[in-house]
């Protein structure tokens, strides 16, 4: 969640000089002059970058963080979000996908 207003703010801060660049010609970062082109294709990334960060989630991120592995030594399960290295933090055994 943290990420996504952070992104937020980054889509907003792109719109901004996207469009200041657009209206002035005037390249503020880099002190040169710019096209209006230039402009239009900052205030696009970063309109893009807004949207995506207001965007939930994909279903299928939410599906994989549901998904359960099981360890193949001891048995113990754990869902997909806890998961980062596919190995049991109780007894270091392989952990495969489980299946329901
Ligand atoms: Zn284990």
């Amino acid at each position: 969640m943290k990420i996504n207003f952070m992104s937020a703010i980054a889509g907003i801060l792109l719109i901004i000089s996207g469009w200041k660049m657009y209206v002035t010609e005037w390249d503020s970062h880099y002190k040169m002059p710019a096209t209006p082109m230039a402009g239009c294709i900052i205030g696009l990334l970063g309109l893009i970058l807004f949207i995506s960060a207001l965007l939930p989630p994909s279903r299928k991120k939410k599906a994989y963080d549901n998904k359960l592995f099981i360890c193949s030594n001891c048995s113990e399960k754990y869902k997909a979000k806890h998961v980062e290295i596919f190995v049991c933090p109780k007894c270091d055994g392989k952990l495969v996908g489980y299946k329901e």
